[in-house]
């Protein structure tokens, strides 16, 4: 005698993909005012080129981290815009 094991029908039902819209980041997330510790002065600094990301907004434009320093990219040099 035989038996069949009969195996159970398992739907298959697609799971919810999630579908979060990641916004770009192009706004940096961390914004500092211009102050007399963040000043938006023409003051040339010695730097590498090695910008990394992201960036801060300073005042009506974007500083860069290096290190602790507030980079602001100026022609062909870096402008001091403080430091954290
Ligand atoms: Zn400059
Ligand atoms: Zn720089
Ligand atoms: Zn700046
Ligand atoms: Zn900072």
């Amino acid at each position: 005698m035989k038996q069949e094991e009969k195996e159970p029908d398992s739907s298959q039902s697609s799971p919810p993909s999630p579908t979060e819209s990641c916004p770009p980041a192009a706004e940096p997330a961390i914004t500092v005012q211009v102050d007399w510790r963040h000043p938006n002065v023409c003051a040339p600094v010695e730097c590498s080129g090695e910008h990394s990301s992201p960036a801060v907004k300073h005042g009506d434009h974007l500083d860069y981290h290096v290190g602790h320093a507030h980079h602001h990219r100026h022609g062909d040099h870096c402008d001091l815009h403080g430091c954290c």
